[in-house]
């Protein structure tokens, strides 16, 4: 048996452990072909099954009908900041952003290079410590669309609730948090999410869209740019990112087989809620770096003392099989990123090693 760590990472983050055991169990004869996914057709019945499953079980999860297209993209989720303005931002229109992090922050960037833009809440000035209640996002009625960023991976900030924007389209990245927690995802027009944190592999990107928004991108823009063609193709225009997909569709059944989405949020909430007790318990000691009422369910930060018992930590929970504590390097601290496939074991060890260590290490 491989010995395997605690792993806090960030991103590319941990996989549940059956899904990766179910892709080597199938890498080398998928389902008796005789060959890897690998190494198969995208457009042979095998793959394309994995691709309908896919689509099929992003809008059970999510409790959406057919008005949603599910596709699957390459680039990153750094791509769909650009996509976004480039097929909703028409001249003479006006987008809206939040400004909560480093990547709400590019996203409006992107979107400047493309038309004109309206931040309307920024906390960075209060060095992201927050995001904004629904009641601080007021959208002009003839905005093109709001965007917000669900989850603030660097910050540890993470939306409790949305704003209702009308017939305003709302555009969310959820990159670090897709199918965390449960939501109302119909309130999205539009959902893009990095696979590598919450959801699989590094290499593919989720993109949820909804019909009437999809109408409205234009045919003047790169093709490969276009939402309308890889909605209109199920992801197949070109090749997609094959086995990114497969394991992303491994990783749903997963959290079917957990009992969906409403069970994998009780478990989030009682990982979170240990960790965060740790902090509310010795405040002196662990430190929470957010506003309360934005703490992050997914990537929660946090200061220590001094700088050189924060890299002791770091280094000792290293040699104790915890990885991937470091916090960005643009904020320091310690981050403890408990996405989906981060256990409730994991989370409760690391909670002891935090209390042995706070009392071996007294400031
Ligand atoms: C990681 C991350 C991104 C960037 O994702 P890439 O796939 O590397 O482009 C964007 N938004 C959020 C919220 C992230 O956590």
């Amino acid at each position: 048996m491989a010995k395997r760590v605690f792993n806090f990472n960030p991103g590319p983050s941990a996989l549940p452990l059956e899904v990766l055991r179910q892709i080597q169990e199938e890498f080398l004869d998928y389902k008796g072909t005789g060959m890897s996914i690998l190494e198969m057709s995208h457009r042979s019945k095998e793959f394309e099954e994995v691709n309908n499953r896919a689509m099929a079980l992003v809008r059970e999860i999510a409790g959406l009908g057919n008005n949603y297209k599910v596709i699957f993209v390459g680039g990153g989720a750094s791509m769909q900041f650009s996509m976004v303005p480039m097929n909703f931002l028409a001249a003479g229109k006006t987008a809206c952003y939040a400004d909560t992090g480093e990547w709400a922050h590019k996203a409006a960037k992107e979107a400047k290079r493309v038309g004109n833009v309206n931040v309307l809440y920024s906390s960075e000035t209060a060095k992201y410590d927050h995001v904004p209640t629904p009641a601080q996002l007021k959208v002009p009625g003839d905005a093109a669309y709001l965007h917000v960023t669900s989850n603030n991976t660097i910050y540890g900030t993470e939306y409790d609730s949305f704003p209702d924007t009308g017939s305003v389209p709302l555009v969310c990245d959820m990159s670090s948090d897709m199918f965390g927690r449960t939501r109302d995802f119909s309130k999205f027009s539009l959902i893009y999410a990095g696979a590598q944190k919450n959801l699989g592999p590094a290499g593919v990107t989720m993109v949820i869209v909804r019909d009437d928004l999809l109408a409205k991108c234009p045919d003047n823009i790169p093709t490969m740019l276009n939402y309308k063609t890889h909605a209109e193709k199920d992801s197949l225009y070109n090749t997609p990112p094959a086995f990114g997909i497969y394991v992303v569709k491994l990783v749903l059944e997963w959290i079917q087989a957990q009992g969906g989405l409403k069970k994998i949020e009780e478990v989030n909430r009682t990982k979170k809620d240990i960790i965060y007790g740790m902090m509310d318990n010795n405040p002196g000691y662990y430190k929470g770096t957010v506003q309360k009422p934005s703490r992050s369910w997914m990537n929660l930060t946090l200061r220590m003392p001094s700088e050189d018992l924060e890299a002791k930590f770091i280094s000792e929970a290293k040699k104790a099989g915890f990885v991937g504590l470091k916090g960005h390097r643009s904020t320091g601290g310690v981050r403890v990123s408990l996405y989906n496939a981060v256990s409730l074991e994991a989370t409760q060890k690391l909670a002891e090693f935090m209390t042995s260590f706070m009392k071996a290490n007294p400031k």
